[in-house]
């Protein structure tokens, strides 16, 4: 959809852009910037008239603060914006949707709740997915071993988690599926280290960058000339509180607007990374703004006393499953790893209840062997202002 129309259909059929834009404006430029917190507080508002939010597809963002944001799209509106991360598979030689891949993950989000990676390796459909809370030398092993009988022609992973993987490849000299055309790197911004361990573990593989957000999907994807190119067929990307970061290329705040998701709009939808805009062209031709990641999202890991590391994804897990249980009861948490001890600091949300810390402790307790201690408190952020899931001291 043209973005006026979209503006234009939202003022006239979401409660909570017609309440608040009810002169009628349809320039997206009139809108203000929509933050998270607008819609968690009351996400029912962004549905359109025209739709039954029961009839609509239910999704969810991470809860990284506990309180996730619950998104709604019909079919039709998913599998559109879903084509735009396939455009960027094809310019690496991937074109098929049920081309096997293998992926890592933390734990599977559907309608009726949560479901926890309990098996190491799990086969859905034409997806192989290795479990991200076990990164030890003993499950890399099983996963490369799995990997090569699964033949897939694309891998797609979180950097951080990527590039422990390819070190563990290279260092015991293991080579690669023939099979595997594409690593597609998501979820963080990535480091320069694990972009070396990876394309030395994985020579001749295609390596991209995917840049992209749940509420939004994809924004920009990388080409195989190494440019990160904005999704222009699936996102309007402007940029906010900008500076110019050399003489002809500026840095900003991105903001975003997905063209297809019209049963529930988010206009001018913050995000907290920060991206270049590129004033240059790309020698590939393709189509959209050239941008490079600044700062955004990082991974972070905990140590288990067994010597594997933990993605933090786990604790959020945790939460998520303590929130479905109580709703709101956990507000914020924090992981602080005192050598191999672990202190867990919960904020109460408005919702608390007395039996949570045994809940999260027991919780906690079936992944790690060491001393865990719940205890509740206020969470205090850093001194930029954002929040980190895991301290070490
Ligand atoms: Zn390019």
């Amino acid at each position: 959809m043209n973005i006026e129309d979209l503006v234009r259909n939202s003022v006239a059929t979401v409660p909570y852009y017609r309440d608040r834009y009810a002169s009628g404006t349809h320039e997206l430029s009139a809108l203000q910037p929509l933050e998270k917190a607008t819609i968690t507080a009351s996400d029912l508002a962004f549905v359109s008239d025209r739709y039954n939010a029961s009839d609509l597809l239910l999704s969810e963002s991470s809860g990284t603060s506990g309180e996730p944001i619950r998104m709604r799209h019909t079919r039709h509106e998913e599998s559109m914006s879903a084509m735009s991360f396939w455009r960027g598979r094809r310019w690496h030689g991937v074109s098929s949707t049920s081309a096997p891949s293998c992926r890592f993950y933390g734990f599977t989000r559907q309608a009726s709740g949560v479901g926890y990676a309990h098996d190491p390796i799990h086969v859905s459909g034409s997806t192989m997915q290795f479990s991200w809370f076990d990164l030890s030398a003993k499950s890399f092993l099983e996963y490369y071993d799995a990997m090569l009988s699964h033949e897939p022609e694309w891998f797609q992973a979180s950097p951080s988690v990527m590039g422990r993987f390819a070190s563990f490849l290279s260092e015991r000299r293991l080579a690669p599926p023939p099979s595997l055309r594409l690593i597609e790197l998501t979820g963080e911004v990535e480091q320069q280290n694990d972009r070396d361990a990876i394309r030395a573990a994985f020579p001749g593989v295609g390596v991209a960058n995917s840049y992209a957000a749940r509420e939004v999907w994809s924004i920009a994807y990388e080409c195989p000339e190494g440019s990160l190119h904005v999704s222009e067929d699936n996102v309007h990307l402007e940029l906010v509180d900008t500076r110019q970061s050399s003489s002809d290329s500026r840095e900003g705040t991105v903001m975003v607007t997905n063209k297809h998701f019209a049963a529930m709009p988010f206009l001018r939808y913050l995000l907290a990374d920060r991206v270049i805009a590129r004033p240059d062209q790309c020698l590939c031709g393709r189509p959209g703004q050239l941008i490079r990641m600044v700062s955004g999202r990082q991974s972070e890991f905990v140590d288990a006393a067994d010597g594997s590391q933990v993605h933090a994804h786990f604790f959020h897990y945790v939460m998520m499953r303590i929130n479905l249980i109580w709703p709101l009861a956990v507000r914020r948490f924090q992981v602080i790893q005192k050598g191999r001890d672990l202190d867990i600091l919960i904020e109460p949300g408005s919702a608390w209840d007395e039996e949570v810390p045994d809940r999260v402790h027991r919780l906690v307790a079936e992944r790690f062997e060491q001393d865990v201690n719940v205890s509740v408190g206020e969470v205090s952020p850093e001194k930029n202002g954002k929040f980190r899931t895991v301290v070490r001291l």
